[in-house]
């Protein structure tokens, strides 16, 4: 997909630092972090958002699940929240699936 920063991550052509890869997932710091542990998971393959990418390939969402605990249990232990932001009302600004692996604070309910 052209114009997608997260397929531009996949394929190298933008930096970042990466700290989980696997087959069908990379997770990688998010560039602007929420909180102190901040890490994006996203499917190698384009996929608009978590509902297209069940849809189309459930095995993936649960790899990228996996990774999403894998994270959580090495840099905070195991205690995290994991975003799917979905459509523009959500605040989802890069329309490639992702989840957002947040912690190593406490977390506020509702979110804003
Ligand atoms: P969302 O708003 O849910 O679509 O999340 C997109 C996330 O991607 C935001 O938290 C951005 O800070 C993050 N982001 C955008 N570009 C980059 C990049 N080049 N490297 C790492 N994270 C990025």
């Amino acid at each position: 997909m052209t114009d997608c920063v997260f397929c531009s991550i996949v394929a190298g052509e933008v930096p970042a630092t990466v700290v989980v890869s696997t087959d069908r997932v990379i997770a990688f710091r998010d560039i602007a972090p929420q909180a102190p542990v901040h890490v994006v998971v996203v499917p190698r393959e384009h996929h608009t958002d978590v509902a297209a990418l069940a849809a189309t390939d459930p095995a993936t969402l649960a790899d990228l699940v996996e990774v999403a605990n894998e994270v959580a249990e090495r840099e905070a232990d195991g205690e995290y929240r994991l975003v799917f932001n979905t459509g523009p009302d959500s605040g989802q600004s890069v329309f490639h699936a992702h989840g957002h692996v947040l912690a190593g604070r406490r977390m506020a309910w509702p979110p804003g």
